[in-house]
């Protein structure tokens, strides 16, 4: 949404800028040629002011265009911050409160290690089960019958995609000994000679000149600030190491997941598709860009760890098919429905984290397909998406993934990108300055194989330009787009849709939120705290009331308290980007944090004031600063629960 129009006082400026770029550059062009000058330049005027002494002076360099987005400075290392990012965290191990995992595959065998069972307990046997998706239904699961019994071995085919595994005890019948669930990667027959037509077809047609695999892993609402402090071995390695491009001013398109993965992925604002699909339908609508990759030959993956919740699932949507070649849902959904099985916050899977499980999908996803284009993202949502500081305990296995596939050869053959979707919504950090700052700062890491980059020096300067300005991921769908089809024939599929610049290009020094389709609201340019107001000004007092009324406006008074205001804590009038000149004085921005009464929740949005007409329009992310889990839930929804302090729960508090 655009909310400020840029002030004819930019146009001007540029102007300015671009002529005085342009008598240098002109001069410069004129001086170099020593002795041949043209005599009709040198005597128009201005011109003459040079004489031949001055023609070894070397070309001025271009005046750079100025920058019009700039993040507003947050120190990431503050040692307050430090203080809460949790750095003291050590490596997530979940086997010492599980069963042990007794079985492993080697290749299409699955193998039983009887010697890690602990104690007293003895092998009897173990039994597998498949697990397939209900045909049409993205929320269920079916499951074969159980397997023949086998103790040593047993050999599968390349039909078992996922499927679970129990062993017992040898004394006591039914107590099960070992539990593990696996996802292979089968390959299809059929498919595979569609495959190969579409690969043979895409060269024909648009003879792209290099194909490389896009290797996606995505950490959930972890601000790039969070990330750099908490994951030091994967930072560094990517950036010391790998030569990888850390892009510093990645905005983000709304708050939460959705949006912000439908822009990755479709092209679309979630307003955009508000006007022609609904909660209740299903999402296969979106043509997400994996159908895009299919057709150009590319076998597909996509995974992700919370199939109650997270991205596309939220609020109990769903596909009515599998969107990737190799789509994990029905393994999820089968390690949930095994009582006991996810544990300690959804971090840990049995004896393994949850993260792991993603990581070894997605290597043997690339191990199956040595020579053929794979695309695919794994989405590890449940560690980080309610405490960011938990990245910490991942920071190793993310720099062993990144170890794993340069020693197995395919970063020399993929892109990979290492991201997230949004920044932190809540806890400690999230209620400083500099946790405001940080949650609309989301992070992007792209990592090239170096003959790539020698091969494309052109390519390697704009991103390394690019890691300075302004990006979102509907410019990093862009890059993949560019990637399907590399320097192919023009015109090359698919439709790019409407928003993002692709990053091999250089992104404007001058692009603005609105330009690069940042709502006001998540914009970050210019937007530091200019000065705190009097909370007891009518100014501060007048942003409050409005705040208030828009957080009741999300409540339910049938079942909820109306709540009233607690304290004002602080309003923050934030400074604009410099070039609005003309809406600094129209408009006055805050960051309002505010507590209420009853329940104590902490709220905290961006609101804006006309200041001659004083009306005020609150931004449309509300954010809610204390958790609200464990209060009375009356609400269907936590984004519901968000905004409703349950009458229910006063009564009780009463007796
Ligand atoms: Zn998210």
């Amino acid at each position: 949404m655009g909310f400020f129009r840029m002030g004819a006082g930019v146009a001007k400026r540029r102007l300015f800028y671009f002529l005085v770029a342009l008598l240098i550059t002109t001069a410069g062009v004129y001086l170099m040629h020593d002795g041949s000058m043209n005599p009709t330049l040198v005597s128009m005027g201005r011109f003459s002011l040079f004489n031949r002494t001055l023609t070894t002076i070397p070309p001025q360099p271009p005046i750079p265009e100025p920058v019009a987005c700039i993040f507003p400075y947050v120190d990431i290392f503050d040692p307050n911050i430090m203080k809460l990012a949790g750095l003291d965290q050590t490596p997530l191990k979940c086997d010492h409160d599980f069963l042990p995992d007794v079985t492993r595959m080697d290749g299409l065998v699955l193998r039983v290690n009887s010697s890690k069972l602990k104690g007293d307990l003895r092998l009897r046997y173990c039994r597998y089960r498949n697990i397939t998706r209900q045909p049409y239904k993205d929320h269920s699961v079916v499951y074969s019958r159980w397997s023949r019994k086998f103790t040593k071995e047993v050999k599968l085919t390349d039909e078992h995609e996922f499927f679970q595994v129990a062993c017992y005890d040898g004394k006591y019948k039914n107590r099960v000994v070992s539990k593990a669930f696996y996802s292979l990667v089968p390959k299809n027959k059929h498919l595979e000679s569609l495959f190969n037509m579409r690969i043979m077809k895409r060269a024909a047609e648009f003879n792209p000149l290099e194909t490389l695999n896009i290797v996606g892993v995505a950490l959930d609402g972890l601000p790039r600030h969070q990330m750099i402090r908490a994951m030091p071995k994967t930072y560094t390695h990517l950036t010391e190491r790998l030569g990888s491009f850390d892009f510093q001013t990645h905005g983000q398109v709304a708050d939460n997941t959705f949006p912000n993965i439908l822009a990755l992925l479709s092209g679309f604002t979630r307003a955009e598709v508000n006007k022609w699909w609904s909660w209740k339908n299903p999402e296969d609508v979106f043509d997400l860009l994996w159908h895009d990759f299919e057709r150009a030959g590319y076998r597909t993956l996509y995974s992700e760890d919370n199939p109650r919740g997270a991205g596309f699932y939220w609020g109990n949507r769903s596909f009515m098919f599998p969107q990737t070649s190799y789509w994990n849902r029905p393994l999820e959904l089968a390690m949930l429905n095994e009582p006991g099985f996810i544990r300690r916050k959804a971090s840990c899977a049995g004896p393994r984290p949850v993260a792991e499980y993603q990581l070894d999908y997605m290597t043997r996803f690339l191990d199956r397909f040595p020579d053929k284009p794979v695309a695919g993202v794994t989405f590890i949502i449940n560690l980080t998406h309610d405490d960011s500081t938990k990245a910490v305990t991942i920071d190793e296995h993310i720099r062993n993934f990144y170890g794993t596939l340069e020693a197995k050869g395919h970063l020399n053959r993929s892109v990979v990108m290492f991201f997230s979707d949004h920044g932190q919504r809540w806890g400690k950090i999230r209620q400083t300055y500099n946790g405001v700052v940080e949650s609309r700062n989301p992070f992007l890491i792209l990592t090239f194989p170096d003959w790539f980059l020698k091969k494309y020096p052109d390519i390697a300067r704009t991103l390394r330009t690019n890691t300075q300005r302004l990006t979102t991921h509907f410019d990093t769908r862009q890059t993949l787009i560019d990637l399907m089809y590399f320097k192919g024939q023009e015109p090359t599929p698919p439709h790019r849709g409407r928003h993002g610049i692709s990053l091999f290009r250089e992104i404007p020094a001058s692009r603005t939120c609105e330009a690069a389709s940042i709502p006001w609201d998540q914009c970050l340019c210019g937007q530091g705290v200019e000065k705190f107001l009097d909370t007891n000004s009518s100014e501060a007092k007048a942003l409050a009331e409005a705040l208030l009324r828009a957080v009741q406006s999300r409540s339910e008074p049938a079942q909820c308290e109306t709540y009233r205001l607690d304290q004002l804590l602080q309003v923050g009038a934030l400074s604009l980007p410099t070039a609005w000149t003309k809406e600094k004085k129209r408009f006055m921005v805050a960051s309002v944090r505010l507590t209420v009464q009853p329940g104590g929740a902490m709220f905290e949005a961006t609101v804006n004031m006309n200041l001659n007409t004083n009306e005020t329009s609150v931004g449309s992310k509300i954010e809610r600063l204390n958790m609200y889990k464990g209060e009375v839930e009356c609400r269907p929804t936590s984004l519901e629960q968000m905004f409703c302090y349950c009458k229910g729960n006063k009564e009780m508090l009463k007796q």
